[in-house]
């Protein structure tokens, strides 16, 4: 048998597979075994991708791998690997390694606990006149009151000893390392699915008997998505099929895992950042061995060992985070898509607000109301161009509603787009500005630690006293960030608790959840932070919702600001009220702008209709695809020559109807000095293919040379 085998290797020139002849004691390797070959001088991990009865070499220039690293993969993930790399412009290499098991050559191994049987001479010593210290009388008792073997522990050094006399068998069994997970409201009750529930389980469950499909399922927090994917899973299980639920990301959403793990237990396996490396190889060995057959995570879970897949669910499809920024650079939810094509697996997409690719490509099912049949809370725009700005980041109305909250309790969540106290300081005699040394973006003040800090490349330094210009202490800081607001708010309705989420107050492992929970048992709170605190949680007494500065993601240069200001402000006000009145507070510049209307009128439809408009006269996608390819340097002029050269190496290759746009600069980064090229075209496949001979041609070339490239595609 012929192995072709594909080298994990970063060097984008070496491009396999590579034959090797596989002999005896080679009989269990396939599709996905993970191989020490010789190459050339060296020895290479690599991955099997395919075996043949013959090669083109000759049998004698044929040579055998070294060793065999790891087991097959199910059928399908191998070819999965290899389509993300070519979708998204990465190496062969990089995309197998998406689908290899985790902890690999970083010395991971299983984990084994020592284990004691009593042998038939045990038993008779504990009966008998064998001499038995009090320690080893006791393991032996130990032994035999249970049935089977029993762990060590703390025996162990009694139970070595009473090996060597032959009156227990000691064996090392492997253990799977489980992690703990935190229970965030999971109500155990199991309801009686609404009509257009149903209706969305009897698509899905059509999938799984037929050739599998895709839906969106489309409806506002509370409205019953989790209680369709679960009752969906159950479906698969009884089928036999597996299951796969991507979610943002674990820490934002534990009670979708916890409703996942109450109903489930131990068929769920949970893979994510959080856990221990050793964790995590269990985890996913769980799911290869098919000892779990629901497997949670956030995007990375696309690629999970699941066999005879029935269903993927991407929960809040609208969400950013399933798209990896770094290469590949793959969308898990085109990932999920593909897998879902080629496995005739079922995807169900939900969301409050679908993103218009998914409303315009996908099938839908409707969930209009919340469960609880509670209404959707009013949403107040606030108009912050009337004030003079001394007033502070709250709105007359706002401070209103907060001190109200003190009095008559309640709980609120307060949404400010950035952490820390103030995003800008200037010297107020000369105008001079605090920017990063390696960023082109300003320092942001922390009062936590008194530091200014780069949010992007995490360069921090001491808050500054004096203007470095003009020695003047005159120093403006202008305005308000997570931090600041969660101190006037705190003011506004003392005695009540204020705790904080974001990335400053919850980077320990673990303290998103801590906090989700603190504040989901406490009677009066309110929850203030960024994003995060719109994301994925579902508390059914809060009874006020503030976004401070709902245009602040508008503001971005980027064809995707309204989509993602409608979602932002939906989401947070999809939170509240539920279960009785809620209020929802909007404080903006652009009270007029129609991301903001819509949202406010809680109109999806109206809002998709427009946008998607919009994005066929401006040819972006779902209508076209983007493709950025960035390239990197010192030097700025290094990075435009490169630029310049790969424009011009990809226009020949372009679709006709395709535009090229740039090379255009980019702020500067982590001390590198940046121009891209943007290509939008209506074809997907021949431009990607296009930029992908592009690139590969530019590699090799001198002005390549200390230039970081990278390509993304349907860049976010
Ligand atoms: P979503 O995922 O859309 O936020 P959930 O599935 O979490 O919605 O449902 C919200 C709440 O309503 C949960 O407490 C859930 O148990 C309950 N629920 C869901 N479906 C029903 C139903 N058909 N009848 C009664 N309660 C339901
Ligand atoms: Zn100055
Ligand atoms: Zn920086």
């Amino acid at each position: 048998m012929i192995a072709k085998v594909e080298p994990l290797t970063t060097a984008r020139a070496l491009r396999g597979p590579f034959d090797y002849k596989l002999g005896e004691r080679f009989a269990d390797v396939g599709v996905g075994s993970l191989l020490l070959v010789p190459f050339g001088r060296q020895r290479l991990r690599g991955v099997v991708v395919a075996l043949a009865e013959t090669s083109d070499l000759p049998e004698e220039r044929l040579a055998e791998p070294i060793a065999a690293l790891g087991g097959p993969l199910p059928p399908g993930l191998v070819d999965l690997g290899l389509w993300v790399a070519r979708e998204y412009c990465s190496t062969r290499s990089r995309g197998l390694e998406l689908v290899l098991p985790p902890g690999r050559g970083k010395g991971i191994g299983a984990r084994t606990e020592l284990r004691a049987t009593l042998t038939p001479e045990g038993r008779a010593a504990l009966g008998g006149s064998e001499r038995l210290g009090p320690k080893q009388r006791g393991a032996l008792e130990r032994l035999a009151a249970a049935d089977g073997p029993v762990a060590a522990g703390a025996d162990r050094d009694s139970l070595k000893r009473l090996e060597a006399r032959g009156l227990v068998e000691l064996s090392a069994e492997e253990v799977s390392r489980r992690p703990v997970s935190i229970s965030v409201g999971a109500r155990g009750e199991r309801p009686v699915l609404t009509p257009p529930q149903q209706a969305a389980l009897d698509r899905i469950t059509a999938g799984l008997d037929g050739p599998g499909g895709e839906l969106l399922l489309h409806g506002v927090t509370g409205s019953g998505k989790t209680e369709v994917y679960l009752t969906a899973t159950e479906a698969a299980l009884e089928r036999g099929r597996g299951v796969i639920v991507l979610v943002p990301e674990i820490g934002l959403t534990p009670q979708t895992v916890s409703r996942f793990e109450a109903r489930f237990g131990d068929r769920v396996a949970v893979l994510h950042s959080g856990l221990s490396a050793g964790e995590r190889r269990d985890e996913w060995l769980r799911v290869r061995r098919g000892e779990a057959r629901v497997c949670v995570g956030p995007r990375s879970a696309v690629f999970a060992p699941v066999e005879g897949l029935g269903l993927i669910v991407v929960d809040e499809e609208h969400d950013s985070s399933y798209k990896q920024e770094s290469d590949p650079r793959y969308d898990a939810r085109d990932v999920a898509a593909h897998r879902a094509h080629s496995e005739q697996a079922m995807l169900v997409a939900g969301t409050a607000t679908p993103r218009p690719e998914s409303w315009e490509r996908l099938e839908r099912v409707e969930l209009a109301e919340r469960a609880d049949g509670s209404p959707m809370p009013g949403i107040e725009v606030l108009d912050m161009r009337e004030r003079d700005g001394r007033e502070g980041p709250l709105h007359a109305r706002t401070r209103e509603a907060l001190s109200r909250l003190a009095q008559e309790g309640g709980k609120a969540i307060v949404m400010v787009p950035r952490r820390g106290w103030s995003p800008f300081l200037d010297c107020r005699v000369c105008g001079h500005a605090w920017y990063c040394p390696n960023c082109d973006v300003s320092l942001v003040l922390h009062r936590a630690g008194d530091t200014m800090r780069c949010h992007h490349c995490g360069h921090t330094e001491g808050v500054p006293e004096a203007c470095p210009e003009c020695a003047s202490v005159s120093i403006a800081r202008h305005g308000a960030g997570s931090e600041r607001v969660a101190e006037i708010v705190a003011e506004l309705v003392a005695p009540v608790r204020v705790l904080r989420l974001d990335s400053d107050a919850a980077s320990r492992r673990g303290a998103h959840a801590a906090i989700l929970a603190e504040f989901d048992r406490a009677e009066a709170a309110v929850l203030i932070g960024t994003q995060m605190v719109a994301k994925g949680h579902d508390f059914p007494d809060v009874v006020l919702s503030v976004v401070v500065d709902a245009d602040s993601s508008l503001r971005f240069p980027d064809f995707r600001a309204e989509e993602r200001t409608f979602a932002l402000v939906s989401q947070l006000a999809g939170r509240s009220g539920r279960g009785g009145a809620g209020r929802v507070l909007v404080q903006t510049l652009a009270p007029e702008a129609e991301a903001i209307r819509r949202a406010a009128d809680h109109d999806a439809a109206g809002f998709l209709a427009g946008e998607i408009e919009r994005r066929r006269e401006l040819s972006y996608p779902p209508f076209a695809t983007l493709v950025r390819v960035e390239m990197a340097a010192k030097e700025a002029q290094a990075a435009e020559n490169a630029a310049r050269q790969t424009a011009a190496r990809l226009r020949p290759l372009l679709p006709r109807d395709a535009t090229l746009l740039g090379p255009a600069p980019r702020f500067r980064l982590r001390d590198r000095e940046r121009r891209q090229v943007l290509v939008k075209a209506a074809d997907r496949g021949e431009t990607v293919d296009a930029v992908r001979e592009a690139v590969d041609g530019a590699i090799a070339s001198k002005v390549m040379r200390n230039v970081q490239l990278s390509v993304d595609v349907d860049p976010q």
